[in-house]
């Protein structure tokens, strides 16, 4: 199980799946010897982010940031019982809450969820089913949601076909009173932040961490593979506004790349996070 300490703070990844990824999934007209011809650019990408044979390495996890005070739950994965239209991801039967448990983190501990934005693969565990209802699965939290993305997806549709991912995992919680709509530069208590990324959706976010002079960033879909590190241009079919995603990622990453701030991918394979460094055209991670 990966964890990072950063200053006093501790982060803990809880991994749901980890997978070889076709990179057309992801970005279109992109296919594996595509993704060959950048790796021989940027070397590094290889053996962690991209395999031999021109895949994107890839998980899905659950972030758990434990101040002390609090443990703030960053992204809820796909979840278990869900009618999703990916087979892949459809009626789960993980042991994702147990896995939690054993870390050390059983739900009912948990004090805050944060859901970087409102697509299938971060807000599942928001609910689990009890008795044929959606519930909230961490009943001690609150559930940190920005105003502007959850009133998107709100009339939006989900974004595949077929589902409705805010029915059945961010509505139940505003139903029960956890939910906190708030600005998409929120401050969760010190040192713990938002650091507004939007274009991969209107309000999405990075999570800023710092505690005794450390820093780490918690990326979101921002940047779906380290493959965008090197290459900023390089925008996912997957964001809502590529152009915007694209104009984020030059605006924040001459920020992050300072060599110091620990970049921890929300769904970087392992070993998922590295420093950042200015690198040619774009930027490189160091794990
Ligand atoms: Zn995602």
């Amino acid at each position: 199980m990966l964890s990072w300490t950063v200053g006093q703070t501790k982060i803990t990844s809880i991994v749901e799946s980890e997978t070889p990824t076709s990179p057309r999934f992801l970005y279109k007209d992109l296919d594996k010897i595509g993704v060959l011809q950048r790796a021989e650019k940027a070397p590094w990408l290889r053996p962690h982010f991209v395999s031999d044979e021109g895949y994107l390495l890839q998980k899905i996890h659950c972030l758990i940031i434990e101040t002390g005070e609090h443990r703030i739950a960053v992204d809820t994965c796909i979840g278990n019982d869900k009618e999703r239209s990916n087979d892949l991801w459809s009626n789960l039967q993980g042991p994702f809450l147990d896995d939690m448990t054993t870390a050390g983190y059983p739900p009912e501990s948990i004090t805050h969820v944060i859901c970087t934005h409102l697509h299938v693969d971060h807000v599942g565990w928001n609910t689990k089913l009890v008795d044929g209802a959606w519930v909230p699965t961490f009943p001690n939290a609150r559930y940190l949601f920005v105003d502007t993305e959850f009133e998107h997806w709100k009339t939006e549709e989900s974004l595949f076909e077929g589902e409705d991912v805010f029915g059945d995992s961010v509505a139940p919680i505003a139903d029960a009173g956890l939910a906190d709509l708030v600005a998409i530069d929120h401050v969760v208590t010190e040192g713990i932040s938002f650091e507004p990324t939007p274009g991969h959706t209107p309000g999405h976010i990075s999570v800023r961490i710092e505690s005794d002079g450390a820093k780490a960033i918690i990326t979101g879909d921002m940047t779906h593979n380290p493959m965008q590190i090197a290459d900023p241009e390089l925008s996912s079919m997957f964001d809502t506004d590529q152009d915007a995603a694209r104009e984020t990622r030059k605006m924040v990453f001459p920020g992050w790349a300072d060599g110091e701030t620990l970049i921890i991918g929300t769904h970087f394979g392992s070993p998922t996070a590295g420093t950042m460094h200015p690198d040619g055209d774009g930027y490189r991670l160091e794990v």
